[in-house]
């Protein structure tokens, strides 16, 4: 039950801890999730807005060279271009001032003059000579229409360059076009600032198929590339997808891994010759934004879940531990450590559901004498050797505990008496000849052993218990019962001793109540005398009815009460039954006849049993002579001359005393004829045993008895007559009435009124 209990709590706490680390992780994951789906809407958010940043200062940086160049153009427009030499030296001039790697002008003829920084100026160059890509932004100028070029390899500076263009008016018609290279590195310094994502990021410029145009010194990747689809920045499964997003100048984003890491970048584009800033997130920003507390704040949550899931399963182990300590000492017995009984009656019907066996109680003879003599160290030390040699002789599926002080339970699967016997008396041999008190001393241990047995199992868990309840206090009384015996005993317990026990039991502690309450009842025997073929009087037998209808006959309950000596109070009780009886009939004015009444031994000798009977005749103001005394010849033993005194005394109130079972026992012929009865009444043994050649003699010598006590005046009534051919036999002995089955059995007083006394005629029996 306990352990139940327990592991029923146990089991809540499992579930309750693990809903609560369940729950814990979940929030966990969940706000993990949140910070990190934030992070990256920040991230994805701070990139943008970075690159947006970016873009506008190139678009403002490229708006700012044609300014330059417009303003130069302005001027031009106003000198003679005609002049070459002269205009070469202005151009220079200007372009000391610029960055412009070179700067030219082309009339609309295509003749132009070059101006490159840390040359002489050129007159008479040729459009023709031109990179194609300046071409086309010479050609759009003299249109009218200022561009840039796309990047290029320029011949005369040996740089990756690109062109940009504006037409030279002369009022309202173009005159030529002033164009100007530079080679893409003035982006750099846009480009390469560390300041990108507050440090944790780098922006490249890449060209509209991918092509690095302008690589940030702070890359993470290492590796010179050519474009972004080499390397690290797309799989395979992304590039065209890419390719063509980055055709039609889409925003991209996207991660890609780079040594164990994970980075966001965003492709931007610039919005210039197809040019697309290239960031890249390096996450290293978030830990000096706002997401520094919030990474530490993950960091610590988890932590405490962390702890908290320790210290929750430290708990339950401490529980669990605890739990365990508890069940020790709830079911161990703290001497020796044995299972103690609450944990044996807890196992019993266990076992018993499935299988016999014998239940065994053992005590330790003169115990406290032996802890007396010995003292209560070394008789503690005989208890833990009993446990240990217990231990040895109980079979793997068997088991024991220790009950109060000395007393062992043992559960044995056997079932046959004598195989519990030897493995017993191996056991108590064990222990008489190897403990430390027997082999020190010469003290005469011995054990006493009650065995109660459950042939075979029970089958249902109810009916093992109920068993299991009924072996425990079978157990009890056998040992109850061994423990008379001296020496080393081993008593089994028998059921229907012990019912006979309980009943015994049951009598001694309701006898008195019953007195008082009238359970014990009158019944009557008829007996009919033989010469009249008339009713001749009746036997008082007593019947006991319990409270609940259980009807006790006599042969359960006189001999105790003659042990006892309730008998006394009985027989006088049914004397006074008997009394009223025939006062009753008299009253309702049949004429009455005499009843016997069983005396026991122990009244008959009371000092005032002739005065007490004498009263109860006076009471009920009838004559004695209609009360027969049934007395055993055992009372003749030894004391003949004081039997007689007592019934001559008996005989001169008016009673009629009559010799009960002649014949059944040691009877001598001489207690018979030296006794002064009235009546003598033949066993029914006598009857029983009528068949046979020995009896032949016995007959005989019974018809000479008949004959002698017929001369001695004494009325002789045979018992048991159960069969015509009994009565046949009782007369032919010369027997003067029979009582028996053939008439009736013992009847309550009113069925004995009904049958008998309610009409003269039915006295012919
Ligand atoms: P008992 O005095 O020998 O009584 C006769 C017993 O034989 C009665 O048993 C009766 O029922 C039984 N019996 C009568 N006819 C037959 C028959 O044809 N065949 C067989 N087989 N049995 C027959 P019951 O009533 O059980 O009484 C048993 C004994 O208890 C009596 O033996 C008597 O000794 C004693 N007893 C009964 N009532 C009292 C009482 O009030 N006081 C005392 N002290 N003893 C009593
Ligand atoms: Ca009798
Ligand atoms: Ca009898």
């Amino acid at each position: 039950m306990l352990e139940e209990k327990i592991q029923r709590r146990l089991r809540r706490g499992v579930i309750f801890i693990s809903c609560i680390i369940a729950v814990l992780l979940l929030c966990g994951v969940l706000f993990s999730a949140f910070l990190s789906s934030s992070r990256h809407e920040a991230a994805r958010g701070q990139i943008s807005a970075e690159a947006e940043e970016y873009r506008s200062r190139i678009i403002k940086q490229l708006k700012a060279d044609f300014q330059t160049l417009s303003t130069l153009a302005v001027f031009l427009g106003s000198e003679d271009t005609g002049e070459k030499q002269q205009l070469a030296e202005k151009m220079e001039e200007a372009n000391e001032q610029n960055d412009f790697l070179t700067i030219a002008y082309y009339d609309t003829d295509g003749n132009g003059v070059l101006a490159t920084q840390g040359m002489e100026p050129a007159v008479g160059a040729r459009l023709s000579d031109l990179a194609p890509e300046g071409r086309s932004v010479v050609k759009a100028a003299l249109e009218g229409r200022r561009s840039v070029s796309r990047l290029f390899q320029s011949e005369a500076s040996d740089q990756r360059v690109f062109v940009y263009g504006v037409p030279v008016y002369d009022g309202e018609n173009v005159i030529g076009a002033l164009v100007a290279s530079d080679h893409i590195e003035i982006f750099s310094d846009i480009l390469s600032g560390s300041t990108v994502l507050a440090g944790g990021g780098y922006i490249h410029m890449v060209g509209s198929e991918g092509k690095f145009l302008v690589r940030s010194p702070n890359t993470v990747v290492k590796e010179d590339l050519n474009t972004i689809f080499d390397g690290p920045y797309l799989a395979d499964a992304e590039k065209e997808e890419v390719r063509e997003a980055l055709k039609n100048q889409e925003e991209i984003f996207g991660q890609f891994s780079y040594e164990g890491k994970e980075y966001p970048f965003l492709l931007e584009p610039v919005g210039v010759n197809g040019w697309y800033l290239f960031c890249v997130d390096t996450g290293e920003w978030l830990g000096m934004t706002s997401f520094g507390p919030a990474r530490v704040l993950q960091i610590t949550l988890l932590g405490i879940i962390l702890l908290m899931i320790f210290l929750m399963l430290y708990g339950y182990r401490l529980l669990r531990n605890y739990n365990n300590e508890l069940l020790q000492t709830a079911y161990h017995d703290p001497l020796t450590g044995a299972e103690n009984l609450i944990r044996f009656r807890q196992r019993l019907p266990e076992e018993l559901e499935h299988s016999g066996g014998s239940v065994v109680a053992l005590s330790v003879r003169q115990f406290p004498f032996l802890s007396e003599i010995f003292g209560r160290e070394k008789a503690e030390r005989f208890l833990c050797q009993i446990k240990e040699t217990a231990e040895k002789h109980v079979y793997r599926d068997e088991f024991f505990c220790r009950g109060a002080e000395d007393r062992f339970y043992f559960f044995l699967r056997e079932t046959d008496q004598e195989t519990v016997r030897s493995r017993l008396a191996a056991f108590t041999d064990e222990m008489e000849k190897n403990t430390e008190i027997t082999r020190t001393t010469d003290y005469q241990l011995a054990f006493y052993c009650g065995v109660a047995v459950l042939p075979s199992a029970c089958g249902s868990p109810k009916e093992a218990k109920a068993a299991s309840e009924n072996l425990m206090a079978h157990v009890l009384f056998a040992l109850d019962s061994a423990k008379g015996v001296h020496s080393s005993y081993i008593w089994f317990f028998d059921t229907e001793l012990h019912k006979k026990e309980e009943l015994e039991n049951y009598i001694e502690s309701h006898m008195h109540q019953a007195l008082r309450d009238g359970e014990f009842r009158l019944f009557l025997q008829p007996k009919k005398n033989l010469h009249s073929g008339t009713l001749d009087g009746a036997e008082a037998l007593v019947r006991w009815k319990t409270g609940d209808g259980k009807m006790i006959f006599p042969d359960q309950f006189i001999p105790l009460f003659e042990r006892n000596g309730f008998c006394v109070e009985l027989d006088l009780y049914m004397a006074e039954q008997a009394c009223r009886q025939i006062r009753s009939w008299i009253d309702r004015g049949i004429t009455p006849v005499p009843i016997s009444v069983n005396q026991s031994k122990l009244l008959f000798f009371e000092a005032d049993y002739v005065q007490r009977l004498t009263e109860l005749v006076k009471k009920y103001d009838i004559p004695a002579q209609l009360i027969t005394l049934e007395i055993l010849e055992g009372l003749a033993l030894g004391r003949v001359e004081e039997l007689n005194e007592k019934i001559a005394r008996l005989q001169a109130e008016g009673f009629r005393v009559s010799l009960d079972d002649f014949g059944s026992g040691y009877s001598s012929l001489n207690t018979l004829m030296r006794l002064n009865i009235d009546e003598m009444k033949l066993d029914r043994g006598f009857l029983l045993n009528t068949e046979g050649e020995g009896q032949e003699r016995a007959l005989v010598i019974m018809k000479h008895v008949i004959v002698m006590a017929g001369q001695l005046g004494i009325f002789i009534v045979a018992e048991g007559v159960e069969t015509e051919e009994d009565e046949q036999l009782i007369r032919k002995l010369g027997c003067d009435a029979g009582q028996g089955y053939l008439y009736s059995r013992p009847v309550s007083a009113p069925e004995f009124d009904e049958a008998y006394m309610k009409d003269e005629m039915k006295r012919y029996m």
